[in-house]
């Protein structure tokens, strides 16, 4: 077809750790590449990320945990090859980070399950940058830090590559022939791919739309960016894509701000040690996980809107399901009664440091959390109330049902064993001291893990398993976890799945 205003060999859709890893493997490889960007500036939800890439120190034990972990929704062929990737992908990190000088760290840490093959998995992080500070240089994003330092160094090299970056310019539709991807629309233009299209869009952390339609728990708020609105999911449906993993995210529960417009992100509350619970003891298993904190004592607890506890606040991986026991539906009351539900503190738990931990790419948001909670009261994100009988009241609770609540936590606490749920009891925390602090709670997604299905070689595939020619697809958008993730497991998905897919659509332009 002629009528191109444009020509590369490969296009990479979406300026995130995939998108960018894909755009250098592909330059790398001799290709000349496109890679554009809906927004006005880069880093997707990559820059909001703690910024580890999981490793692998023995492919074969990688191999046995992702199984056990995706429990046979994704084709063991394409685990056994993210598996052995895993136990290769560092040099390729390293060598990106030499563009500026980054200290590179690896660290060997177990993986968040007591399944066979934990114990194989590190991290690969970016420590520092000479000259770089990231809270200074990244003035549109409020994360972990770890992401924003890994990204500078994909910045960097992409810029040393001089790889043409289109930003504020969406990919809009594909351009398909035959049944093959030829190029697509974006910014008003038709530009070709010769050797295909990577769409590294992410996933559809701010399309309520399609939440709605394949998640059973609503509303979910996004806790990080809003802009991956699903726009590469559509358009490789559009190519005749099947779509995997749509029910699963990586999300947690938190509060929203008192005005969301100022503040349109779900708030993730305070990031505490993950444990892993284990034959040696939990307690033990947790104490491995220090890092920030003395100690892992999580001050709320959670109830219901009928004022009643109902599952463990504090699960061995919290960031990643600590939203999933908010999605059951209450069919006797026709409800979710679960959500909002409502977090609680007393002011012992008020006064230890901050509840709430927000991140977010966004430069039109400058929120932070304050060290006592106070400004997020004032604010009315959260809530104070002097006595159990007036909080039940301001939730809508019965009264003797939530002082029953309360007295069983507290004596749970006592005892050091929390025999309804589980909590490990290093973990707890009893509310005897008014004023009580509470706020709503809703489930909070990091980031989706659906999208298009791809093949070992990132290629996607229609519901019939065979590839559609010219298109790929990398990091979150169509992530291999399909039942539980394992913390640094998307990162190491855009790394490994981006370089693939740029390597792979670079080579058909080559042949
Ligand atoms: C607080 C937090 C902490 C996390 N920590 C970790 C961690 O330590 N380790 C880990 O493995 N994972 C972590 N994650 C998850 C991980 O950050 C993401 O899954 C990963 O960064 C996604 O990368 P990506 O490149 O696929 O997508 P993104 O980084 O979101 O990039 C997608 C890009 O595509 C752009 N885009 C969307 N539509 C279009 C379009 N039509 N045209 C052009 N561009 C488009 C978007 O604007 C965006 O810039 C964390 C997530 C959160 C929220």
């Amino acid at each position: 077809m002629s009528n191109w205003e444009d020509t590369f060999d490969v296009v990479c859709v979406g300026y995130g750790f995939a998108g960018a890893a894909a755009a250098v493997a592909a330059h790398d490889a001799g290709a000349k590449v496109l890679l554009l960007e809906k927004s006005t500036h880069p880093g997707g939800i990559s820059i909001c990320s703690a910024g580890g890439v999981r490793v692998s120190r023995d492919a074969d034990a990688t191999f046995e945990y992702l199984k056990e972990t995706n429990a046979g929704t994704t084709p063991e062929p394409l685990l056994r090859q993210m598996a052995d990737e895993m136990a290769r992908i560092e040099p390729f990190i390293r060598d990106l980070a030499t563009v500026n000088d980054a200290e590179v760290t690896t660290t060997w840490s177990p993986a968040n399950y007591p399944f066979s093959g934990g114990d194989s998995f590190g991290f690969v992080s970016v420590k520092s940058i000479p000259g770089f500070d990231a809270v200074r240089d990244f003035t549109w994003g409020m994360g972990m830090r770890g992401g924003t330092r890994l990204f500078k160094v994909m910045m960097d090299s992409i810029e040393k590559r001089g790889i043409e970056v289109r930003m504020s310019c969406p990919a809009e539709r594909l351009i398909h022939e035959n049944g093959k991807v030829t190029g697509l629309v974006a910014g008003g233009k038709r530009i070709r791919a010769k050797g295909g299209v990577v769409l590294a869009t992410g996933g559809f952390e701010g399309s309520p739309e399609m939440q709605m339609q394949y998640w059973q728990e609503k509303p979910v708020y996004s806790g990080a960016y809003l802009a991956n609105t699903g726009d590469g999911i559509r358009m490789a449906q559009e190519a005749g894509a099947d779509l995997w993993h749509m029910w699963h995210y990586h999300g947690t529960y938190g509060l929203r701000h008192s005005d969301p417009e100022a503040h349109p992100y779900g708030i993730r509350l305070l990031r505490l040690p993950d444990w892993i619970p284990g034959a040696d003891g939990a307690e033990a298993q947790i104490q491995n996980f220090f890092s920030t904190y003395n100690d892992a004592l999580m001050p709320w607890i959670i109830v219901d809107r009928f004022g009643k506890r109902y599952m463990n606040e504090y699960p061995p991986y919290l960031q990643d399901t600590g939203h999933r026991p908010m999605a059951t539906y209450d069919a006797s009351n026709q409800c979710y009664s679960r959500i909002p539900s409502w977090v609680i503190v007393d002011e012992d738990g008020r006064s230890r440091g901050p509840i709430g931990f927000p991140s977010y790419n966004d430069p039109n948001c400058t929120f932070k959390w304050s060290e006592d909670n106070l400004a997020e009261i004032e604010m009315g994100i959260l809530h104070q109330a002097d006595s159990v009988e007036e909080l039940a009241q301001a939730i809508g609770a019965d009264a003797d049902d939530l002082q029953e609540t309360i007295d069983r936590w507290n004596a749970a606490c006592r005892d050091g064993n929390d025999r309804d749920f589980g909590r490990l009891p290093a973990t707890m925390m009893p509310l005897e001291k008014p004023p009580f602090t509470y706020g709503q709670l809703w489930p909070i997604c990091a980031n989706t893990q659906g999208g298009p299905v791809h093949d070992a070689a990132q290629r996607v595939l229609n519901p019939f398993g065979e590839a559609i020619p010219g298109l790929y697809a990398a990091g979150e958008l169509g992530s291999l976890f399909g039942h539980l993730y394992m913390s640094g497991g998307n990162l190491a998905e855009c790394f490994i799945g981006g370089k693939r897919a740029g390597e792979e659509a670079a080579a058909v332009a080559a042949a």
